[in-house]
């Protein structure tokens, strides 16, 4: 198995597909300050819940075009790597 860089960009683009607004877990802390596309920009800090209620990222676009394989970015940061296996 080797790991492959599979940064996501923080775009118009995958900010107009991300679904983080429309998830329970996504706070007012966050609506605040505008953040999304956590799979891009990491973790929402102190503005992220203890506990994390949902998670619909496997609902998003981005995670299929970049063919992400976590969740809950907003908690423990980015989408840096992807397993490619061969
Ligand atoms: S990363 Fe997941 S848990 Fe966090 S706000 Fe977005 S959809 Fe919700
Ligand atoms: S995969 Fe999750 S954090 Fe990334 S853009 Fe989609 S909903 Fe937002």
């Amino acid at each position: 198995m080797k790991m492959e860089s599979m940064m996501v960009p923080k775009t118009d683009a995958t900010m107009m597909r991300c679904v983080c607004n429309a998830c329970a877990s996504y706070t007012d802390c966050m609506q605040g300050g505008v953040m999304g596309v956590f799979c891009s920009t990491g973790s929402a800090g102190d503005c992220a819940m203890m506990e994390i209620e949902e998670c619909m990222c496997s609902d998003c676009m981005n995670e299929k075009e970049f063919s992400l394989d976590g969740k809950m970015y907003c908690k423990i940061g980015p989408a840096e790597m992807k397993k490619m296996s061969n």
